[in-house]
């Protein structure tokens, strides 16, 4: 798997739609200072399903869609396309390609799509669970990151090692199903409660 295109459009200073082809193997994004590279790496955070917006460099979520110019109004709206190549099978899909969608609207409110299909930002967070792609997944090391990892706590680096050998996909599920249990046993108590009563 790996990441094939990147399609922006309203998002950040690509007002403009533009198309961003990758091929396998290393690319580097050059150019100036402000020209655009780090707005890349954060168009693929957030489709990845990003939410923490310091990490985006912003105040709101808002801030990502083009904020207008001297001569061009502001955009409602930013979309990002994210084609993965999955000719491996990595992903849970029969397609050779894999397209993650993200809308952002002014409004603050996200849409996410799978191969255009509308889905939860958990749908995306749970596709990439152990692939190494991700929000946590550390494909994505940004300035400052190391340094983190470095000075971590042991059971902080302790997490960042599951979500590299694919341990947390199971801590996840683990932690999800013992949200149902307990839900399932306040159901049960209420349950109880009401046979009382009609006793
Ligand atoms: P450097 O090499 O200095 O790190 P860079 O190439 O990584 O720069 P970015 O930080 O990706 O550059 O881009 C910054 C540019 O994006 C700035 O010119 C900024 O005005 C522009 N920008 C950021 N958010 C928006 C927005 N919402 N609307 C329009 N332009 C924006």
């Amino acid at each position: 798997m790996y990441l094939k295109k990147l399609e922006l459009y309203g998002f950040k200073s690509f007002a403009d739609k533009v198309s961003l082809n990758f091929e396998k193997g290393i690319t580097a994004i050059v150019g100036p200072n402000g020209s655009g590279k780090s707005n890349i790496s954060d168009a693929i955070r957030l489709v990845l399903g990003e939410q923490s917006i310091k990490s985006l460099r912003g105040s709101k979520l808002e801030d990502v869609i083009f904020a207008g110019s001297e001569t061009r109004k502001p955009l409602g709206f930013c979309e990002i396309n994210l084609t993965l190549d999955n000719s491996d099978g990595l992903l849970p899909f029969d397609y050779n390609e894999v397209v993650i969608t993200r809308k952002i609207f002014r409004s603050g409110e996200s849409e996410f799509f799978i191969n255009k299909t509308p889905c939860r930002l958990k749908d995306v967070h749970e596709l990439f669970l152990d692939t190494g792609i991700g929000k946590e997944g550390y494909s994505v090391i940004g300035q400052g990151k190391i340094d983190e990892i470095l000075s971590a706590k042991p059971e902080e680096r302790r997490l960042i090692l599951e979500e590299a050998i694919g341990i947390s996909k199971y801590r996840y599920k683990k932690e999800e199903a013992e949200r149902k249990l307990v839900s399932a046993e306040e159901n049960l108590i209420r349950l109880n409660d009401i046979v009382v009563e009609l006793e």
